[in-house]
C-alpha cells in the first residue's frame, strides 16, 4: 500500500485527534502517503478529502474534539452514496482507510469492504464504552473523569443541604459510563438499563442510610435507562416516598474537554496498530483491547454483538456506599 485515508464518524470523542495524529505518523513514517477525509462518510461523499502532513498534527493531542470533523450521512447508508463515496476513494488512489468511530461507522466501513473492495480497519472512538470487542474505546476515561468531576462538586452542595440528588450521566443505551462513574464517585444507587435497581430499593436504602446518619446521597442514572430518566425517577421517589430529589443533567460537557493520559495512550496505540493491520494485509477488522494487549476482532462481530457492563462494579458500589 502507498496512499491511505484516515477519518472520524459518528458521535465525538476525546482522543479521537491523538489517535489521527498516531495513523498520520506512523503512515508517514511508512512512508505513506496519508489522506484527512473531513466530515467521516459525509465528506467521503463530498470528496472533501485532502493530504496531512506531519506537521498538521502538530499540537492536536491534548485536544478534544476531531480535527477532521465528524458526520452523519444518511445518503451513505444507501448503495448509491457509498458508489458515489468508493468512486471517490478510488479517483484518488487511496489504498486503505482507517475508520474512528463507533457501531454505526463501522457498519458502513464493512459495506466499503464488501460492496467495493475498499479495505478498512477501525479504531473504536465512543465515550460510551459500548462496543462489542474492546475492553475500553477511546473517550470513555475521558468522560468517566469528566462525569466524576462533577459529581464530586455535586456531593459537596448535597451534603452541605442534606440532599438527596440524581445526577444523569451519558452512555445512549449503555451503563457503562454511570456504572464506573457511580463507583468511583460513591453513588448510593445506581440505575441502568441492564442494572436491577429498582425504585422502591432506592429509597429502602436510602431511607437505612438515614437511619444510620446519612443526610445526603447521590443516584447515579444513565441517560438510556428505561421507563425514565432523571426527572422521572426524581418524580417517583417523590410520589412513592415523599423525598424531594434534586436533577442534574451533566450532558454534553461530557463529550468535550482535553483527552486524559489513559485515552492519549490507547488512542496513540491503537492509531498505529491500525496503520501496522493495514500493512500487514489485515482489513475489515476492528483493533480492540483485551486488558492491556491490543488485538483485531471482524467488523461485522463487533456490530452483530453487544458488549455486556459490568454489573459487579454496580453491586460493589452498593456495598461501599452503606
Ligand atoms: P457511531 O459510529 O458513533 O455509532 P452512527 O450510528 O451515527 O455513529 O453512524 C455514523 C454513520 O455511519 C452514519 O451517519 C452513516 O452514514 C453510517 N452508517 C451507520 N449505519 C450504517 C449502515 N447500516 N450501513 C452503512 N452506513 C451506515
Amino acid at each position: 500500500i502507498q496512499k491511505i485515508g484516515v477519518y472520524t464518524s459518528g458521535g465525538d470523542a476525546p482522543g479521537m485527534n491523538a489517535a489521527i495524529r498516531a495513523v498520520v505518523r506512523v503512515g508517514i513514517s511508512q512512508k505513506l502517503e496519508v489522506y484527512g477525509i473531513h466530515n467521516g462518510y459525509v465528506g467521503m461523499i463530498e470528496n472533501k478529502i485532502e493530504p496531512l502532513q506531519l506537521r498538521d498534527m502538530a499540537n492536536i493531542i491534548q485536544r478534544g474534539g476531531t480535527i477532521l470533523k465528524t458526520g452523519r450521512s444518511t445518503e451513505f447508508m444507501r448503495p448509491e452514496g457509498r458508489a458515489r463515496a468508493a468512486q471517490n476513494i478510488k479517483n484518488l488512489g487511496l489504498d486503505a482507510l482507517v475508520c474512528i468511530g463507533g457501531d454505526g461507522s463501522f457498519r458502513g466501513a464493512h459495506a466499503l469492504w464488501e460492496e467495493h473492495q475498499i479495505p478498512v480497519v477501525g479504531v473504536p472512538g465512543t465515550i460510551d464504552n459500548d462496543i462489542f470487542g474492546s475492553d475500553k474505546t477511546i473517550g470513555f476515561d475521558t468522560a468517566v473523569n469528566t462525569a466524576l468531576e462533577a459529581i464530586d462538586r455535586i456531593r459537596d452542595t448535597a451534603a452541605s443541604h442534606d440532599r438527596l440528588f440524581i445526577v444523569e450521566v451519558m452512555g445512549r443505551n449503555s451503563g457503562f459510563i454511570a456504572s464506573h462513574v457511580g463507583l468511583a464517585g460513591g453513588a448510593e444507587e445506581i440505575f441502568t438499563p441492564d442494572a436491577n435497581t429498582t425504585v422502591e430499593k432506592a429509597i429502602d436504602r436510602i431511607n437505612e442510610a438515614k437511619s444510620r446518619g446519612k443526610t445526603s446521597s447521590i443516584i447515579i442514572t444513565a441517560e438510556g435507562q428505561k421507563p425514565g430518566r432523571a426527572y422521572d425517577l426524581a418524580d417517583a421517589i417523590r410520589k412513592k416516598s415523599g423525598m424531594d430529589a434534586k436533577v442534574c443533567i451533566l450532558g454534553h460537557q461530557q463529550r468535550g474537554g482535553s483527552p486524559t493520559a489513559a485515552d492519549r495512550i490507547l488512542a496513540s496505540r491503537m492509531g498505529a496498530a491500525a496503520v501496522d493491520a493495514l500493512f500487514k494485509g489485515y482489513c475489515d477488522v476492528m483493533i480492540g483491547t483485551e486488558g492491556e494487549r491490543l488485538i483485531q476482532v471482524p467488523l461485522d462481530l463487533v456490530y452483530k454483538n453487544e458488549k455486556k457492563n459490568q454489573l459487579d462494579l454496580i453491586s460493589l458500589a452498593s456495598v461501599l456506599a452503606t
